[in-house]
């Protein structure tokens, strides 16, 4: 990516093996996110451009020699971040807090959005998959690396529990997870806050239980009365924009928790004098992606949940710029990239 709206496919130097605890993979499914869709708006002009893409499975072509829980042929799901595994915040299940990670396409590593990635800490980052190359179960595995571990976290963050209500703000894919990840820790009452007709069909068929359409303070309102006046134990806030964050926090219950997941587009909190007198917890943050996919992995596998419905468009790697527009303007809820 050259600059807000400037995403070009080139060629560059093959990836490859530089330090022994790194594997190539070569990438056979990746995807487009929706936070790749803030530079996508914003970024300035760059000369150089950016690595994008965060996202990927593909086949591990060659690893380091320090290499173990990884061998030649086999695929692997990768989550958003990179990590070693062994740390102290890996072993707390933060990942995304690793001491020797970091994230795809920046400080001279590979994005997901291309052929193949140096991927380094290979042993702590990459996890195997069960299944055969154009297995159909791929794209729900593919959603493990960011979108569904975003929802489940979301869910976590927002203490979701049985016979709980909530409400998630957003219905872009990882709002969407967010439902499924209600629905599997057994909610009672899911209210989706969103607008798209194709997209809250979706949530109905996940588990959502009340759809608003409404926006600010008459979304508040609506909630409020789907929830006997008091609104929800758990809000799960998947956007990331003031509007959206005030929304959550004046449907979340006196003693509610907000988890958010959305990467805020503003510093500062809004209408926390509020949250505090009704002891809102705020809580969440990039989600440890890589923690969750041991646990959500048998899910996919056996179908209880369907996270890959959220790709609702399948292009080639040349098409790549086309569907960063299509996600732009709302035609696809998340585009996957079969290579
Ligand atoms: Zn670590």
């Amino acid at each position: 990516m050259y600059g807000a709206g400037d995403v070009r496919v080139e060629n560059v130097p093959d990836a490859q093996i530089k330090e022994p605890s790194d594997a190539l993979v070569r990438v056979t499914r990746a995807c487009i996110c929706g936070s790749d869709l803030w530079p996508y708006n914003q970024m300035e002009h760059s000369e150089t451009g950016a690595r994008m893409g965060h996202e990927f499975i593909g086949i591990v072509e060659a690893i380091g020699g320090d290499v173990r829980t990884v061998k030649t042929g086999d695929i692997v799901v990768a989550p958003f971040a990179y990590s070693d595994g062994t740390c102290v915040f890996c072993h707390e299940g933060l990942q995304t807090s690793c001491l020797h990670g970091g994230f795809w396409g920046r400080d001279g590593v590979d994005g997901g959005q291309g052929e193949a990635v140096r991927v380094p800490l290979a042993d702590g980052t990459l996890v195997g998959l069960p299944v055969g190359q154009d297995d159909a179960l791929m794209p729900s595995l593919l959603s493990l690396s960011d979108v569904m571990g975003t929802g489940h976290h979301a869910a976590l963050a927002a203490r979701v529990r049985p016979g709980g209500t909530v409400a998630v703000v957003g219905d872009g894919a990882v709002g969407l997870c967010g439902v499924i990840a209600a629905k599997r820790l057994a909610a009672e009452q899911i209210i989706l806050l969103g607008r798209h007709p194709d997209r809250v069909a979706l949530g109905r068929d996940f588990g959502a239980t009340d759809i608003v359409s409404e926006r600010g303070d008459e979304a508040i309102e609506r909630v409020r009365e789907l929830t006997g006046g008091f609104g929800v134990h758990s809000v799960l806030e998947c956007v990331g924009h003031t509007q959206s964050m005030v929304t959550a926090l004046g449907i979340a219950r006196p003693g509610g928790a907000v988890g958010r997941v959305g990467v805020p587009q503003q510093e500062e909190i809004p209408t926390t004098s509020a949250a505090f007198f009704d002891n809102i917890t705020i809580a969440g943050g990039p989600a440890p992606a890589r923690a969750y996919i041991e646990e959500l992995m048998p899910d996919v596998l056996d179908g209880t949940i369907e996270p890959g419905r959220v790709f609702d468009r399948v292009i080639g790697l040349e098409d790549v710029p086309e569907g960063y527009r299509a996600m732009d303007d709302r035609e696809a809820i998340k585009v996957m990239i079969d290579l």
